[in-house]
């Protein structure tokens, strides 16, 4: 029997459809790479909650039931509209857009230490609230972790439709041999000019693999408690 989330086939066919469009009739001018598109199914999922079901028969009902509600069809546009005007119209710089999804270089060969990603969320101390427009680093001795890839940002840019949270996938370390264990200090630090400057330590506890997992393991994550930040203005320092 296999469990599976429902909203995915959803999702990855509503904007498969949305995406079609747009590179046979280019009218919103947005990047429809195969990277881009699946930026959008990964917004989207994200920010959709989950439907898990056993069978086939379950899931074509219920594809069939949501996507006949006029407000779920509807949100769901919304949401995938969304997605395009935060990962594809901000696209990332270094980032080649073309149609080929093996663009990456090759997969380094070796033992390495694969890391987590590493999630949290970023509230204001006073408010409760997601802080907006801040730089979150994610630093190992100082000096900032090197992503995975380019489409991992170091520091990460907080934004206000994120609601304050962040995700880190560093790139792995290679080592000797497989099977080596190894605690890894990280320290998350926030400079802001209406913030107390902020840092935030952790230790990662790794294991050597007999590989470089260059691709997102949605199992293997690390997840931070709620951080805060306390505005300069409440404690009477600002300028
Ligand atoms: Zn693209």
């Amino acid at each position: 029997m296999q469990i599976h989330n429902v909203m995915e086939d959803i999702v990855k066919e509503k904007v498969n459809e949305v995406f079609q469009d747009e590179r046979y009739n280019k009218k919103n001018h947005f990047c429809t790479c195969a990277q881009c598109q699946n930026d959008v199914v990964c917004y989207v999922l994200n920010n959709s909650p989950p439907v898990y079901i056993f069978s086939g028969k379950g899931a074509t009902h219920f594809k069939l039931n949501y996507l006949d509600n006029m407000q779920n069809s509807a949100d769901l546009a919304a949401l995938i509209q969304k997605g395009i005007d935060r990962v594809v119209m901000l696209k990332r710089p270094h980032f080649p857009h073309d149609n080929d999804q093996n663009s990456y270089k090759s997969r380094p060969k070796g033992f390495f230490f694969n890391f987590p990603s590493i999630t949290g969320k970023i509230l204001n101390s006073i408010t409760f609230g997601p802080v907006a427009d801040v730089y979150i680093s994610l630093n190992q001795q100082g000096v900032k972790m090197k992503m995975i890839n380019p489409n991992w940002q170091n520091p990460y840019h907080i934004i206000e439709k994120t609601e304050g949270i962040f995700t880190f996938l560093p790139r792995p370390v290679e080592c000797e041999k497989e099977g080596i264990e190894k605690d890894f200090e990280c320290e998350l630090s926030v400079f802001h000019q209406d913030y107390e400057p902020f840092n935030h330590y952790f230790s990662l506890s790794l294991k050597s693999e007999p590989y470089f997992a260059d691709y997102y393991r949605f199992e293997h994550y690390y997840d931070l408690k709620t951080l805060y930040l306390i505005p300069l203005a409440s404690l009477g320092a600002s300028s």
